[in-house]
């Protein structure tokens, strides 16, 4: 090896060879010394001269981007936990699972098609939206496979709607823990995401601008679950303007992105808090 030659490798660490081999052999073929797989030199030629750098072995790239990957997780849960110590759901969620899901005349199908979702995810593309009318179960079968995904080890998060936004709106003020980036970003990385009670009260423009804009659009190619009590032309009319008349989701964009990406549940089911309340006021 000339003067160059040593010059032009230590000055290319990443295709420096004392690392990567056992010989240093600039014309034989080359042991990796982690995996012992052969290795064999480029053959390049640099300011006339020839250049034989010796590539990175695979295994250990692939060393550097697993412990890449494991520190990329380390960080995505440690903003997890600062934005959310928890799920946010009301109490009457927490326990709900598939498993206890009562099934009553016109949830037949919902239930049916929340277990086959949930059974599929894996290999599913698709979200799923569930509507209906209020107190019928959707926040249930939603839950229901949020915790089941939550069980097999997947990061996922179950966030009430209304609920979010006093959240985001407290993340702004000062002395807050939590920032609304964390929250947002947090929103956007699990696995699966469940958005429950969309369309309740009406959205202001910061609820659409810095929240839910931000959540479906750094959720692309993610999952993400949504229950509504609204059909889905009550659900555009709520995306279209605020509670001002201001015009929101004019075009329509966001909610085609939502839908398009989602598997679309009718809960035919009436409510049951409403028959039980019947039930209790006839003894
Ligand atoms: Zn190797």
């Amino acid at each position: 090896m000339d003067t160059m030659q040593v010059a032009l490798l230590q000055a290319i660490p990443d295709l420096a060879t004392s690392i990567n081999s056992s010989l240093d052999d600039l014309n034989g073929w080359n042991c990796c010394i982690h995996c012992r797989k052969e290795i064999k030199r480029m053959n390049l030629e640099l300011l006339g001269k020839p250049f034989r750098p010796l590539p990175t072995c695979k295994c250990v790239v692939e060393i550097e981007r697993e412990k890449q990957q494991a520190q990329e997780r380390e960080e995505r849960k440690r903003r997890l936990k600062t934005a959310y110590s928890k799920s946010i759901m009301n109490d009457d969620l927490v326990n709900a699972r598939l498993s206890n899901f009562t099934i009553r005349p016109g949830t037949e199908v919902a239930f049916d098609k929340a277990c086959k979702y949930l059974k599929t995810w894996a290999e599913s593309k698709l979200g799923m939206l569930m509507f209906g009318q209020p107190g019928n179960g959707k926040s249930h079968l939603l839950r229901g496979i949020e915790y089941e995904l939550d069980a097999a080890g997947y990061a996922t998060l179950f966030l009430d709607w209304p609920q979010l936004t006093v959240l985001a709106k407290d993340s702004l003020n000062k002395g807050s823990k939590v920032s609304l980036t964390d929250i947002i970003k947090s929103a956007c990385e699990v696995d699966f995401l469940v958005l429950d009670e969309i369309g309740a009260g009406a959205l202001t423009e910061f609820e659409f601008k810095d929240i839910l804009f931000p959540i479906v659009n750094g959720r692309q190619g993610k999952k993400t679950g949504w229950t509504t009590n609204l059909d889905l032309n009550r659900l555009g009319n709520w995306f279209l303007q605020d509670r001002n008349g201001k015009f929101l989701d004019q075009d329509g964009r966001l909610l085609d992105r939502i839908l398009g990406g989602c598997e679309i549940v009718e809960n035919k089911g009436t409510s049951k808090r409403r028959e039980d309340a019947l039930r209790r006021l006839q003894g």
